[in-house]
This record gives C-alpha cells, structure tokens and sequence, in this order.
C-alpha cells in the first residue's frame, strides 16, 4: 500500500484515511475513502491519480465547496457527485468564487486568481444533492450519516458513518485556526455546528486539514479548545470597543487581531480577517452586546 493511503482503525480496515499533500496544508486537504465512494477531491492531482489506480472511485461526496477540497473533481470524470444543495450553486460555478470570499475588485483577487489557476479549478456538475440526517448506504453495513454543519459556507456537512463511528469533520478542522471569511459563512451557525457535533458518538474524528484525532473524550475536548479560538476573539475584540466611542469595522483594519501574523498572502489575508471581523458585530449585536451610534457601535 502506497503510503498516502492508511486504513483509519485496525478494527475497520477498510475505511482509509488519504493523506493530502503538504501533510493536507492549504491549498490541499486530507480525504476519506469508504468503498467505492471518496470524501473531497483536494489530496493533490498527483495523489488523487495514484489513488484512482489504487481503487475504483465510484462516488464523490463533497464536503463543501472550497477550492482546497474540490480541485481534483475534474481528474473523476465519471463519478457521481454529491453536495448540500446550500453549496451546489458555487461547485457548479468557480468563476463566483471571488465574490464570494468578498474579494471582487480587491487586491485580495490576485492571489486568489493565481491560486484558482495553479489547482486547474473547474466547475463541477452535480448528480445529487444531500440534506441534514440523509443516510448513505455503501454495502457491508457501512452506512454514511450526512450531519449538515452550516457556519464555514452555508452547506458544510460533516459525515458519520454509524457503524465504524469514523466521522470526517471536513473544516472543522481542529487545528489553531478558525475560518469564516465567506459571504456565505455564519458565525453563530458556526457555533451551533459545534455544539451538533459534541452531541455525536464519534470514535474516530478525521479532518480536513488536521488527520486523524482519536477517542470520544479528546475529540469532545478538541472542539471545545476549537470553539475557545471564536472566544477569544470575541474578548480581543470586544476589549476594543468603549460606551462612548463609536467602532466601525475599518478601526480593526490591519491590526493582526485574528491573524497573528500576515503570510505571503497578505493582501488576501487583511480582507479576511475584515469580513471575520464583521461576523464577529453581527453577533454581537445580534446578542444585543453593541448597539450603533453615530456610525459606529459602541458597548451597550
Ligand atoms: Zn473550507
Ligand atoms: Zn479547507
């Protein structure tokens, strides 16, 4: 067995964790495959060529619809293809991405367009779309429970198959960096994903960018350490804010306040970390935390 491919559990060998290239960094991603059916197409097209020598990939359910977990679609001509139907109009249409990461006319647009046409992007038809609770059966008991988890894009699910109780949690990734810079991502949604998620029996967590995190008890503390990354976000930001001084979005501009610091990407980045900023007000004056003045918002 080629070394990218590892069954997940000794108990359940034939579910295999595929690792993606970079160690599933940005802009690739770690995949999960049940049978003849793979989980996100973002290992790499060399990787992704390797595995389809390997096996015969009959069905591809997506987790979302970002770049770094569909640029291998085009390389499966022939699978069928699934995704929520929240995200089915993006897979369809790559050209709309920019837009909405809230980049358009940005100098953020750049690096996206250079990054879009280094993974080969293109659109993707879908077969069938998936809803929260669908149950997919793959044969040999193996059965793929779709649990809808909106926050990232609107139609991030996570998947648990219910026998093995291996979960892939896609972009909820469990690692130190939260993301939901998209038009389409929720910040308070985000977080009823997570609590959804601590309500599961899961074994075994993959995740998109992370691998493999074992044990029920980790894994429930793991979300928990994630969800605290939102917090303390919160408390930075709030800890800006005054009764008297209205804040506008664009006094948080450049300030390294969920970036610790800015990459290569840095154009892309400062916009980012804007629209984060932005879901952060919302909740806060969704949760009647701030109120506006003048043309800011200031502390209620
Ligand atoms: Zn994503
Ligand atoms: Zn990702």
């Amino acid at each position: 067995m080629n070394n990218f491919v590892q069954p997940v559990s000794v108990e359940f060998e034939d579910i295999y964790f595929i690792k993606g290239a970079r160690d599933g960094k940005y802009p690739y991603s770690h995949s999960l495959l049940l049978k003849d059916l793979l989980i996100d197409t973002g290992i790499s097209s060399r990787l992704l060529r390797k595995l389809k020598r390997l096996f015969p990939i009959r069905n591809v359910l997506l987790s979302h619809w970002h770049e770094d977990h569909t640029s291998g679609n085009r390389l499966l001509p022939n699978a069928r293809f699934l995704i929520h139907s929240k995200d089915q109009f993006l897979i369809e249409n790559v050209d709309k991405f920019n837009e909405f990461y809230g980049i358009s006319n940005t100098a953020g647009e750049e690096v996206s367009d250079w990054l879009m046409e280094g993974l080969k992007l293109q659109n993707t038809k879908i077969d069938e779309v998936i809803e929260d609770n669908q149950i997919i059966k793959l044969g040999n008991g193996y059965e793929i429970k779709i649990i809808h988890t909106p926050g990232h894009t609107a139609g991030h699910c996570a998947f648990l198959e219910l026998k093995s109780k291996i979960a892939f949690l896609a972009d909820i990734d469990l690692t130190n960096f939260v993301f939901y810079a998209g038009i389409d991502s929720n910040l308070m949604d985000f977080e009823e994903s997570l609590d959804k998620l601590k309500l599961l029996d899961i074994k075994t967590a993959v995740t998109g960018h992370r691998g493999i995190v074992e044990g029920e008890k980790t894994i429930k503390k793991e979300i928990n350490d994630y969800r605290s990354i939102i917090y303390k976000r919160d408390e930075r930001i709030l800890s800006c804010f005054s009764e008297t001084n209205p804040k506008t979005v664009s006094d948080f501009k450049n300030q390294n306040l969920i970036y610790k610091y800015y990459s290569q990407f840095k154009e892309y980045e400062i916009i980012a970390e804007m629209i984060m900023i932005q879901k952060h007000f919302d909740k806060f004056l969704e949760k009647e935390i701030i109120s506006s003045k003048n043309d800011g918002y200031i502390l209620n």
